[in-house]
């Protein structure tokens, strides 16, 4: 299936969830879900339907790739790669995805979203101990340093952005960031408790291990 270009905030009443995906509206009164916490569509208010458990088990993936903006192909070479790996497979995919630069981006409050985080990566702003990285989905490792271009540090745009999306979000002990340097870094591998979605991960390797 292609990349999806709707409403985004359809996407976070489809899982009856808040996924953050449009930076400081999420976080005000204008929220979609706060105002229609129900599933979109014309039957959304009316749709009681008792769920089956792969029902179940489909929408905490879903619910777990929108929420940190991964397509279906890449988040299974995630879950292969965390069932490779040793420990708990779900736990392991969730601190692949936590990892992920785009992710760490925007908790660090460089960025007003995870797709923010990914444009400006993408553009070659975000640079990785010293080197550019154009790779949003680039899994981080401990000690990694995380600035932004030199260039792009002094550019007015950047700065403006920068100065608005100070604080959005609680940065978490795993970061060290330096707010006055526009650079951060990587302070120990996030454990399950770090992750900031509600989500049943058990569902998703079920799902999978059919
Ligand atoms: Fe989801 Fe609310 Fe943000 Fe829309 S504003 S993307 S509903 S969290």
């Amino acid at each position: 299936m292609g990349k999806y270009t709707g409403p985004l905030c359809r996407l976070c009443r489809a899982e009856g969830t808040k996924l953050f995906l449009k930076g400081k509206r999420c976080l005000s009164d204008k929220c979609s879900l706060e105002r229609r916490s129900y599933p979109p569509g014309a039957r959304g208010k009316r749709v009681s339907f008792r769920k089956s458990n792969y029902k179940i088990q489909l929408r905490e993936k879903q619910k777990v790739k929108r929420f940190y903006g991964v397509g279906e192909k890449q988040f299974r070479i995630f879950f292969k790669k965390a069932a490779q790996k040793k420990g708990v497979t779900g736990e392991n995919l969730l601190r692949t995805l936590e990892l992920r630069l785009d992710n760490v981006v925007y908790r660090m409050n460089f960025a007003a979203s995870r797709t923010h985080a990914r444009q400006l990566i993408r553009h070659g702003h975000i640079f990785v101990n010293g080197k550019k990285c154009s790779i949003p989905s680039y899994i981080l490792r401990l000690e990694e340093e995380i600035t932004f271009k030199e260039k792009s540090s002094k550019n007015d745009n950047i700065k403006a952005m920068l100065a608005d999306v100070k604080g959005l979000v609680d940065v978490p002990e795993w970061l060290l960031v330096d707010p006055e340097k526009n650079s951060g870094k990587i302070n120990s591998i996030p454990t399950r408790d770090d992750v900031s979605i509600a989500v049943e991960e058990h569902l998703i390797v079920e799902l999978y291990s059919k």
